[in-house]
């Protein structure tokens, strides 16, 4: 019987979503430049579902139905290309390739664009939940065409998570790069999203000296309230586990300098192209990049001064930070789909964000109870602009408002950095704010660059004879 799919690159995530596929109940074609992760993966898992073992790119074509579907998981970059271009002679057209892994959405319209002029459709999906999420059940964001998801998506449909009632974790994002950008955006999300909690360790840790263990606990309570997510329940594992080592808390013994592959990078790049305000995401990026500056704040260290204030912190300091937190978080989440939205003015993608924030409410590493909430708000007749702008967000937000103008200014005096705590107060100020010094940056435009300027109460662009002209 000819396999309903073929996955070619065998590491990690090629060989478990063929698992996943196979254990679904589909044949699945395996292919590995080396085919020694081939044999493993048979070797350990043969007996999951119906495989067929190939050898070499002319065998997995051979050994597929068709409209074939050939699935490359392969390391980004180069190798995706060079993958391609030894398929694309021994495929007929109306086939589909699709790359589940990590592209940069760029390079994902330029690969669409350049096989449907040979009749080829080029799937971009997004997969999200590791290692374990792709054996399990991922969050899977699929672009391309629409033809090419009537063909692909009952499959990604079946392998990947499903929510509380019972929804996949995939839909048909829109056309070309759009599953692979929103991919992009869920993890500049995780991005902020770890940090939001890294501040809120770090005010709990040198602000109140709570120890990573009944931090742990706090982590924990926090998790079954409206912060209910994956990533605040591994907060509370990481921090509770000791290190065999030294007794430790391990979270002591790990070098505090963040490591980054790629994605939030791209989210900031993106974000700046398309000019939008993501500066949850880029404070997150840029924290990783000071946390990895370390020769440069082990000098920091020494010469410069903090000039603490001492400040007595209230009875309810750890219920200001949980809520500091939320507010930051719901601001992250308000900034990425904005993004999304100036994305799907850009690249003409029709995205809706019901659906997007649907996806992500399993398998993904930003699940979390609030999704619910955000599908909710966008599936409503009239979409909000902004996430904060639906009733139970505005609300929401405005009750936390108070703990986190507070949480703010501590940290501030006690010299403890809060990139996201801090800039998402100014943007969720500056979004309310009835005028903002906007208007002054337009004069000194006007003024060194002839730039011009719109007034409030007549229309066109105007331009000041400023006495001293430069
Ligand atoms: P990986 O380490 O990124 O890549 C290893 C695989 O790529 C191997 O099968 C390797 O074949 C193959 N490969 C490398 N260069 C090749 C070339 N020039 N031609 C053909 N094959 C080549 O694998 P991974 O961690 O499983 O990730 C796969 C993709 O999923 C990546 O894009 C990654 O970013 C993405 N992703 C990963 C995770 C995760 O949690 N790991 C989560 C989501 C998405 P050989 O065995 O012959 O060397």
């Amino acid at each position: 019987m000819p396999a309903q799919i073929g996955v070619t690159g065998l590491a990690v995530m090629g060989a478990n979503l063929a698992r996943n596929f196979a254990r679904n109940g589909y044949t699945v074609a395996l292919h590995n430049r080396s085919i020694a992760k081939t044999d493993a993966l048979l070797e350990a898992h043969g007996d999951e579902g119906e495989f067929i073992r190939t050898e070499t790119v002319e065998e997995l074509v051979a050994s597929l139905e068709t409209p074939r579907r050939v699935l490359i998981m392969v390391k980004a970059g180069g190798p995706v290309d060079s993958v391609i271009d030894s398929l694309v002679p021994l495929l007929e057209e109306g086939d589909i390739i699709i790359d589940g892994g990590n592209s940069n959405f760029v390079d994902t319209r330029r690969r669409e664009a350049a096989l449907a002029e040979k009749g080829l459709h080029f799937v971009g999906i997004g997969v999200s939940g590791g290692e374990e999420g792709a054996l399990l059940g991922p969050s899977i964001m699929p672009g391309g065409s629409k033809q090419s998801y009537d063909a692909l998506g009952p499959m990604l449909e079946k392998i990947s998570a499903k929510a509380i009632d019972g929804a996949p974790c995939c839909a048909w994002i829109s056309t070309d790069g759009a599953g692979h950008f929103v991919k992009m955006v869920h993890n500049g999300i995780e991005y902020a999203d770890m940090q939001v909690i890294g501040e809120a360790y770090d005010l709990l840790r040198s602000g109140a000296g709570i120890e990573p263990a009944a931090q742990a606990e706090i982590f924990n309570e926090w998790n079954k309230g409206e912060l209910a997510s994956f990533l605040i329940e591994i907060t509370a594992e990481v921090l509770a586990h000791t290190d065999a080592k030294t007794g430790k808390p391990l979270v002591d013994v790990i070098v505090d300098s963040a490591g980054q592959k790629g994605t939030g990078r791209w989210t900031v790049q993106s974000a700046l192209d398309l000019g939008s305000p993501t500066s949850a995401i880029a404070e997150s990026v840029f924290a990783r990049g000071l946390s990895s500056q370390r020769e440069m704040r082990a000098i920091g260290q020494e010469v410069l001064t903090g000039n603490e204030i001492a400040v007595e912190l209230g009875e309810n300091f750890v219920e200001d930070v949980r809520q500091a937190l939320f507010a930051s978080k719901l601001v992250s989440y308000a900034q990425g789909l904005d993004m999304l939205t100036s994305a799907g003015e850009e690249y003409n993608w029709d995205l809706k964000l019901d659906e997007i924030a649907s996806l992500w409410r399993e398998g993904c590493i930003i699940r979390a109870a609030l999704l619910a909430d955000i599908t909710k708000a966008y599936a409503a007749e009239e979409k909000p602009a902004n996430l904060l702008f639906a009733p139970a967000f505005s609300e929401a937000i405005a009750a936390a408002v108070p703990a986190w103008r507070r949480v703010v200014s501590t940290a501030v005096q006690l010299g403890v950095p809060v990139p996201v705590f801090s800039s998402s107060l100014a943007y969720y100020d500056g979004l309310r704010r009835k005028r903002l010094p906007a208007a002054l940056t337009q004069g000194l435009r006007d003024l060194f660059g002839a730039h011009t300027y719109n007034r409030v109460d007549a229309e066109g662009s105007f331009h000041t004879q400023w006495s001293g002209d430069k």
